[in-house]
């Protein structure tokens, strides 16, 4: 079974457009998204793109603050105090990577927790690791989506996950233990990475290496979500090497067309979700 990532996004997108309706009628608002991006990095100028085009499409109030590289720090602090305070706002993102001047902790913590649509502030994050209700991060929130689609019942499954980052790995522990799941997180230090893979029912890549997971590192019938987005002269690849992973796995994501466009996905999701509780 290949998971498709782009029919599961526009199936949630639809879903989505229906509750910013339902919102508009019940609350006389809609949620509204402002995203801030600053510098000229070429994927986060597409990301932006594609988040504001989406964020329409559902009927959310969208707003793009494009800043030059040469921003100050604290003008882009007083930006976020100020949209903070504004009742219009529902949810803030500020694109990552930020220019190396500017401190990406002070801003991730200068963002109002309840406005913190990519679950990046440690309020969020404790949140999410205690089990209470928060912003979940976008990517992570896919992934467990789409494993959905291939198994409905995760509980007792082992996974195995690729990656420590904040962005994906650590969020996606979380996720995974909500579902009982029995979790083993691997990281560049991990000893035989292969022999760690072989035991999952689950794996989710999320490393940046270019076809790193091969056949023969995957249990028959297991269930594999590939993050990773890395270009290469041949075209955008995964993690995972999906020619010969296909042939041994029960279910898995291609790239592109997999977790992608979940993300963007999750992202107005959360913007809803911070509405909902601000408005509660
Ligand atoms: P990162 O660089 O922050 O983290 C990579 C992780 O991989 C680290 O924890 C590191 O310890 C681990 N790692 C590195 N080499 C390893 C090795 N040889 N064996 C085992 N582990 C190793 O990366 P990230 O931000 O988490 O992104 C990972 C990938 O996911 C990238 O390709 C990125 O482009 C992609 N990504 C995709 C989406 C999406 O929407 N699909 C979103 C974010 C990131």
């Amino acid at each position: 079974m290949i998971i498709d990532g782009k029919k599961t996004a526009a199936e949630l997108r639809e879903e989505l457009k229906k509750k910013v309706a339902e919102l508009k009628s019940t609350h006389n608002a809609v949620p509204g998204l402002t995203v801030i991006l600053v510098g000229e990095d070429p994927a986060s100028k597409i990301y932006v793109k594609n988040k504001e085009k989406f964020a329409k499409e559902v009927g959310l109030n969208s707003e793009v603050i494009r800043y030059p590289a040469d921003l100050e720090e604290k003008v882009l602090l007083n930006k976020i105090n100020e949209l903070n305070k504004n009742d219009n706002v529902s949810g803030i993102l500020v694109q990552l990577p930020l220019p190396k001047h500017i401190d990406k902790r002070k801003v991730i913590e200068t963002i109002d927790h309840g406005k913190d649509v990519d679950g990046f502030h440690p309020m969020n994050v404790g949140n999410l690791s205690s089990g209470y209700d928060s912003s979940i991060p976008c990517t992570p929130l896919g992934c467990s989506i789409l494993l959905k689609k291939a198994e409905k019942n995760l509980s007792g499954k082992h996974a195995v996950i690729i990656g420590r980052s904040n962005l994906n790995g650590k969020p996606m522990t979380q996720l995974l233990l909500k579902e009982n799941c029995t979790v083993t997180i691997t990281h560049s230090k991990t000893k035989d990475l292969k022999a760690e893979c072989l035991r999952g029912d689950i794996i989710i890549a999320a490393v940046g290496i270019p076809k790193l997971v091969k056949g023969d590192w995957v249990k028959k019938g297991a269930i594999v979500i590939d993050v990773g987005i890395n270009k290469t002269d041949t075209g955008i690849v995964g993690d995972v090497d999906f020619d010969q992973v296909s042939k041994v796995a029960k279910a898995i994501t291609p790239v592109p067309g997999g977790v992608g466009p979940m993300t963007i996905a999750c992202l107005l999701n959360n913007t809803i979700e911070c509405f909902k509780r601000a408005n509660s």
